[in-house]
This record gives C-alpha cells, sequence and structure tokens, in this order.
C-alpha cells in the first residue's frame, strides 16, 4: 500500500521471467552456448537460418522445463506445441521466433515468498514456456556500423509468467531471489541477471482498495533484482500521481533509467507487434511420457521450502533465519557442516551475522570464504567449551577472515585463553571495587543500572579473557555484601 495526496493505493505487480537454460546445446541445435565465446563461433547453420534447415528439439531442455514445472508444483501438459511468434529484426535471422503460445509445456503453479517477518505467501505462476532467445545486436564496436553475434541465437529460455498477485517492490525482490535459489537448486538455470542469463519484465498497475486492477505498463529488460525494485517503486508513484492529477495511466511499454531512477515510454499499446503466431510446421506437437514425468518428479533434489521446514524442525531455527539460509544452497551446506554436532542456533548466528557479514564487506562468497566450515566449527567450539569467552571469539573471527589460521592457534600465540581462575578474577573484582567507591556507594542505594558498568571494568581489567559468568557472580556477592 502506497500512501497518495488523496488517500491510499495499492500497487499490482506480475513478473514475466525469462531465464535461460542451463545445457549444453541449442533448444534446436547442436550448436554449443557458452557464455563469452567469440562473436558467432557458437552458430549452426539452423541458428543461422540457412534455408532448407530443420530444428530438432533438444530433449535435455525439455527435461530442465518439466523439472522446473514439477518444482514451482505446475500442472505439466504432456502435449504442449511450439509456435511460430513472427517479426522482423536484424539479430532474428529466420523472421521469427519458436516459442510456445496456446499450449505452453507448464501450466499453472506457485511459489511461496518467504516474508521478513516469518510469514509465507503464494504467489500463483501463470505459465512456463519454452523458446529461443534471439541473437545480439552490437552497437558500440564502429562508429557506422552494428553487428550482430548469432552465438546467443536459438539457446533456449523458459519464461515464466506470474499472475498479478504482487503487491510491492519488496515482493519483487523476494520473488526474484526465490525464483533464482529454486533454479539454482534444480541446476535449471544459473540466474545470473548480469549476464543476462535471467531477464525480467515487470508489468506494474496501482488501484484503489478493493477496486478492479488498472491499466498496467510494463517495464523492459532490467538487468537487476536492485534496479526492478527501483524501477517498480518509481512507475507505481508515477501512476499514481497520474490518477490524482485526473489523468489516465496508459498501456504502455516503458524503459527503466537506472542513472535517474526512472521509467520512460518505450512504445504504446498502438505500437505494439501483431506476432502473428502459429504452429510451427517443421516441428511435431510435443508429447510427454506420464511415467517420465514422474521419475523426473521422484529426482529432484531438496527444495529451498523443503530445506527451510527442515531447518526448523531439526535444527529448531526460526522461520525466518531457515528461510534465509535455505535460500541459498552454499550458505545452507556451510550453516549445515558448522552446525554438525554443536548448538544450531549459535552456528546459524555465527554463519548469518559475523561470516556473511565480512564476507559481504569482503565483497566474497560463500565459496572464496578464508574461512572453512571446519574452522568456524572450531571456534564456536572454543567457546563452548570455555577456553575463550565470546567477546574474544569476535576478535579471533576477524583474524580468522584476514588469515585464514587455525582459531586453535591464534589463541594460542596471543595468549586469549579464558581466566577462569576464581583467585585472579576475585582480585581483578575487588581492585575494580576498591577504585570505584563513589559508585559502589550509588548501586548500594539502588542504581542497580551500575551492575553492567562494573562487569565492563573488569572485563578491561583481564583484557576481556575473565570469565563472563565468574564475573557477574563475584561483583553480585561483593556489592551485596
Ligand atoms: P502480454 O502477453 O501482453 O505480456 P499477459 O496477459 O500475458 O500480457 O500478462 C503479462 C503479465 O502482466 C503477467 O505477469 C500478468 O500477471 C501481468 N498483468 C496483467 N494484468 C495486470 C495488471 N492490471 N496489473 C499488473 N500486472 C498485470
Ligand atoms: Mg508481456
Amino acid at each position: 500500500m502506497i500512501e497518495g495526496r488523496t488517500g491510499s493505493f495499492e500497487i499490482v505487480i506480475g513478473l514475466e521471467v525469462h531465464a535461460q537454460v542451463i545445457s549444453r546445446a541449442k533448444l534446436f541445435s547442436g550448436a554449443a552456448t557458452r557464455f563469452g565465446a567469440e562473436p558467432n563461433t557458437e552458430v549452426s547453420p539452423i541458428d543461422a537460418a540457412f534455408p532448407g534447415m530443420l530444428p530438432v528439439l533438444n530433449k535435455f531442455c525439455v527435461e530442465q522445463a518439466v523439472k522446473t514445472g514439477l518444482a514451482l508444483e505446475a500442472e505439466i501438459n504432456l502435449e504442449s506445441v511450439f509456435e511460430r511468434k513472427n517479426y522482423f529484426y536484424p539479430d532474428l535471422p529466420p523472421g521469427y521466433q519458436i516459442s510456445q503460445y496456446q499450449n505452453p509445456i507448464v501450466g499453472g503453479g506457485r511459489i511461496i515468498l518467504d516474508m521478513p517477518d516469518g510469514s509465507s505467501r503464494a504467489i500463483r505462476i501463470t505459465r512456463l514456456h519454452l523458446e529461443q532467445d534471439a541473437g545480439k545486436s552490437l552497437h558500440d564496436q564502429d562508429p557506422r556500423l552494428t553487428f550482430v553475434d548469432l552465438n546467443r541465437a536459438g539457446v533456449a529460455l523458459m519464461e515464466i509468467v506470474s499472475e498479478p498477485d504482487l503487491r510491492s517492490a519488496e515482493e519483487v525482490g523476494i520473488y526474484l531471489r526465490k525464483l533464482r535459489a529454486i533454479l539454482r537448486a534444480l541446476g535449471t538455470s544459473n540466474g545470473n541477471m548480469e549476464e543476462g542469463s535471467m531477464r525480467c519484465d515487470a508489468n506494474v498497475s496501482v488501484r484503489r482498495p478493493g477496486a478492479a486492477l488498472g491499466t498496467r505498463t510494463e517495464i523492459k529488460n532490467v538487468n537487476s533484482i536492485r534496479f526492478l525494485m527501483q524501477a517498480v517503486d518509481y512507475e507505481a508513484r508515477r501512476q499514481i500521481e497520474v490518477v490524482e492529477d485526473g489523468g489516465r495511466v496508459l498501456q504502455e511499454t516503458r524503459l527503466f533509467d537506472s542513472a535517474r531512477g526512472t521509467t520512460r515510454p518505450m512504445r504504446s499499446k498502438e505500437e505494439a507487434h501483431d506476432y502473428r503466431y502459429f504452429p510451427d510446421p517443421d516441428l511435431v506437437p510435443l508429447v510427454l511420457d506420464r511415467e517420465w514425468v514422474e521419475e523426473l518428479k521422484r529426482s529432484l533434489p531438496e527444495l529451498p521450502d523443503a530445506k527451510k521446514a527442515r531447518f526448523v524442525k531439526n535444527y529448531g531455527l526460526s522461520s525466518s533465519d531457515a528461510a534465509f539460509l535455505a535460500g541459498d544452497g552454499a550458505s545452507a551446506a556451510y550453516f549445515e557442516a558448522t552446525a554438525q554436532g554443536r548448538e544450531a542456533k549459535t552456528a546459524a548466528n555465527w554463519v548469518m551475522v559475523e561470516l556473511l557479514g565480512a564476507l559481504n564487506r569482503k565483497g566474497l562468497g560463500i565459496a572464496g570464504s578464508p574461512v572453512s566450515a571446519e574452522s568456524l566449527g572450531r571456534l564456536i567450539d572454543l567457546v563452548s567449551e570455555g577456553t575463550i569467552s565470546g567477546r574474544i571469539a569476535k576478535e579471533v573471527f576477524a583474524e580468522m577472515i584476514e588469515t585464514g589460521a587455525d582459531p586453535g592457534s591464534i589463541v594460542k600465540e596471543k595468549g586469549l585463553f579464558q581466566v577462569s581462575d576464581a583467585g585472579v578474577i576475585e582480585e581483578a573484582v575487588d581492585a575494580v571495587l576498591r577504585r570505584e567507591t563513589d559508585k559502589v556507594a550509588q548501586y548500594r542505594s539502588g542504581r542497580e543500572k551500575l551492575f553492567g558498568y562494573f562487569v565492563g571494568q573488569v572485563m578491561r581489567a583481564t583484557e576481556g579473557r575473565a570469565n563472563p559468568a565468574l564475573v557477574n557472580e563475584l561483583l553480585r556477592k561483593k556489592l551485596a555484601g
């Protein structure tokens, strides 16, 4: 909900995501699909639309689409049809793209959003269909000429369309991250938006609460989740202003300008293409064997939702912590290795707060972490055995992240062992109480908040190494006496 000048508005968003299928060969040809290859080195005569070439469907791409559909709890259509979507563009040699229209391979499904407050919300998926990507026009290689690179032409894409169920830019971000996590867990797409292997169009409209759906605009081809969230937010506010000024939102396609953070018109509905779809006469309808689909279903890996539920059940994590860790395969595996034989919540905190925080600051991913899960586990053990205090552990961790050194060696080398010798701590406590006579008097006359101050002073005197439980116990005894 957004507050305008004249009351509140609801934002309505539906997303169309194009995810590049992980496959060594293209959807209808045997040409390779490596990212970043020399231009026009991965092009077969089919991709270049030489006369008389015939497309041959790549079964592995079909398998990838079906697996994705199953993971989205969607209906798998045992019969689907490839159609030609006709338009002219220099990087589209045949003059049409092979896509699916009336009969897609996957029908209605859903994606569960894990909201920050721990609740969940289901977003309906309308369909998923297979189609070919187009080539790429390169406008920046020559002052006068445009070059065409056909490496991407014919690469398999899954277009995943949602119902207009999303209600905020925040939900858009959660949806895309969740979808990406599912695709990555399945190995059906790497979901890298920077490389263009996941692209997203957002359809946005606004309405008064309870009113019918408003006219939508479509924001095309934004290449990062953060930018898409900005674009949706800007576009919703722009539409609210139009409505509040007594105007009408025009159905049009808009482009996001990331430098300005605004959207601007690209083409209106009147200029929209008529693609003249018709079934591709070169391809028979795609018929799937029910048993084959069932077998794929049985072979699906553990998906983020199941992982989240297991983390809650087996490790006692909160729903939002479980969703966070389960949302990324590498973080989930790291957490499980760290939690092995240890207090799971403690392990989760170390991974989510200290480890991911530090890696983030260094611009590293889990895969590049200088601290292994085994090593972080040993650090946690040092605390639980009472060898070092929690505060010292953070210092040790800071060093581990820099040097990758073993926590035990750091503790030994720097003499960071926790002092649990009651005699030594008692001496420190006595010294502090002797020095702070004013505060002791205040405390005894009722300013109990000062207790934390005394603890701090004793910790300081022992360079943070005193066993906090013992410090507390001794201070209470002496202050009471
Ligand atoms: P098209 O084929 O023109 O792109 P679709 O009907 O397939 O149109 O819809 C595309 C996307 O637009 C879907 O994700 C759908 O949920 C979304 N959508 C449809 N109507 C609205 C609306 N009024 N507001 C926001 N999104 C909408
Ligand atoms: Mg569209």
